[in-house]
């Protein structure tokens, strides 16, 4: 007693429904937050600031190269090494 055509007819209004709810849904989804650079690291996610002033010539060649390259360098806590943070603060 149930037709093909009534099967399909079934079918694709389920899946009508589900394809309008995932645009509805995509639609509701608020938009990405927007990020600014963390000003602690300036966007690189780690930093050295807690090793303070570091003058080269109270280091060996092989510890500033170190300094520079960033081998001395902590996760930033300010953004937690991601280098950005929530434009409208952290929740
Ligand atoms: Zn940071």
């Amino acid at each position: 007693m149930t037709p093909d055509s009534e099967v399909s007819r079934v079918m694709s209004s389920l899946f009508g429904d589900i394809r309008a709810q995932q645009q509805h849904q995509a639609s509701v989804v608020s938009p990405m937050p927007k990020w600014v650079i963390c000003h602690r690291c300036d966007g690189d996610g780690a930093h050295s600031h807690h090793l303070g002033v570091v003058d080269p010539e109270d280091c060996s060649p092989e510890e500033w190269d170190d300094y520079m390259a960033g081998g001395h360098d902590r996760p930033c806590e300010c953004c937690g090494g991601t280098g950005k943070l929530a434009a409208g603060g952290h929740a």
